[in-house]
């Protein structure tokens, strides 16, 4: 039998994130961008908190995230989403 548990990434503290490349791991899940491309590392967001900026693109995938907010993953909305 083979364990195919998969870890959310959102379950891992950054800290504890430093060496992860989801691009390459599956073991763990990746919040997805706009091309449906899994974030390589979805922590940025989060740990950008105390900077006034609101909106920006993860530089790791490119994805539109809010600082602050867990990285958005685009592969759970509809196509078209209603602000
Ligand atoms: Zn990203």
């Amino acid at each position: 039998m083979t364990d195919t548990t998969l870890r959310r990434w959102q379950d891992i503290a950054p800290a504890d994130a430093t060496k992860l490349d989801l691009s390459k791991d599956l073991t763990i899940t990746a919040p997805l961008n706009e091309e449906g491309e899994r974030c390589p590392w979805p922590w940025e967001p989060q740990l950008r908190a105390s900077e006034p900026i609101g909106q920006f693109h993860c530089g790791y995938c490119g994805a539109m995230v809010l600082a602050g907010m867990p990285h958005i993953d685009y592969g759970d909305e509809p196509a078209e989403v209603k602000p």
